[in-house]
């Protein structure tokens, strides 16, 4: 049969909008639907084949970004799926939970500070109730600001950001362990930060360091039990968490600029990654950070 999407081959360097991008700031978390030009997160390419038919996932950070593409992605390859994000980004999760419902998929959207061990106890246990279960889990809400110099980083935010990055998925990951047979997934959003940090990100790249600490050692703990732990490490991205502080201004001007491909990645361009760790057929892939990052970074 004649595929007519495999036979165009597609330009990776023409396929998404590169620098110059025009100054856009905006408050911490940010909206997606503020940003210009507007992120692709799959809306109108994603197809799905059925791969993740019948699971059950939770998404931190679903209403924008790498997690929305994640979310479009896991709804059209058939799994129900709840969302997490702050309240003020409600517009934006409004937007994920129609999209997982026109793909016939069951949508929930809790909102809370994942900052609160209490919220986190309590989101889990909401996500399984609506859901009847919980096989997928991605920690991906992340905060990244960035700070030139050590001696301005305030006590507050550095909290903030290993709190946000690293407690939480603690938490949520570990109210969420009674409930995960073999089979089921864990996936940690890291990040390049990781392998290569920036000088203005010292708090956030050490938090996404410790992201990759998390993968190889629970992957170690809980294969054993069937259950797989993996992690994509993402280059640049388009998204609210780089224009709204993540970069400073100057920055978002030339975003992804220096990578070999010359822009920044789409979030729809992750999609197929979180899927892959989340299906089956990777049931050979454990304790494994994936790259994304347009020939920039590790791994
Ligand atoms: P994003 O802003 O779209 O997503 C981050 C999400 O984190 C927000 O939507 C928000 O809902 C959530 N969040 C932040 N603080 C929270 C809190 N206290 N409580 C609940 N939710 C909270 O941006 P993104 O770039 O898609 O970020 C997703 C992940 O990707 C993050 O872990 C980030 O570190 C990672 N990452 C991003 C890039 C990039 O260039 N965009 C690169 C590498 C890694
Ligand atoms: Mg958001």
């Amino acid at each position: 049969m004649k595929n007519e999407q495999n036979t165009t081959l597609k330009n990776p360097l023409e396929q998404y909008p590169k620098p110059p991008f025009q100054r856009q700031p905006q408050q911490p978390p940010g909206l997606a639907s503020k940003m210009s030009p507007q992120p692709d997160h799959g809306e109108e390419s994603y197809r799905g084949s059925g791969r993740l038919k019948g699971r059950k996932a939770l998404i931190t950070g679903g209403d924008s970004g790498i997690g929305r593409a994640a979310a479009i992605a896991y709804a059209r390859e058939g799994a129900d799926v709840v969302i997490n994000y702050l309240p003020e980004e409600q517009t934006d999760a409004d937007e994920v939970v129609q999209l997982i419902t026109d793909a016939g998929q069951k949508a929930y959207a809790i909102p809370g500070d994942i900052t609160n061990s209490e919220f986190c106890k309590q989101l889990v246990n909401d996500a399984v109730e609506k859901l009847g279960g919980l096989d997928i889990l991605v920690n991906n809400a992340g905060k990244q600001q960035a700070v030139d110099s050590l001696s301005e980083l305030s006590e507050e935010q550095f909290d903030a950001t290993m709190k946000t990055n690293i407690y939480a998925p603690f938490w949520i990951t570990k109210a969420a362990l009674p409930h995960l047979k073999p089979g089921s997934v864990i996936i940690s959003t890291s990040s390049v930060q990781a392998y290569d940090p920036s000088e203005n990100l010292f708090d956030y790249a050490q938090t996404k360091a410790a992201n990759v600490a998390f993968v190889k050692s629970l992957s170690k703990q809980l294969g054993p039990k069937g259950i797989r732990v993996n992690g994509v490490a993402p280059g640049p991205v388009w998204t609210p968490l780089q224009t709204s502080g993540g970069q400073p201004q100057d920055a978002i001007e030339k975003f992804g600029e220096q990578t070999p491909l010359a822009r920044p990645g789409q979030p729809a361009e992750l999609a197929s990654i979180y899927v892959q760790l989340a299906d089956d057929s990777a049931s050979y892939a454990t304790g494994q950070i994936y790259g994304a990052a347009g020939g920039s970074g590790h791994p």
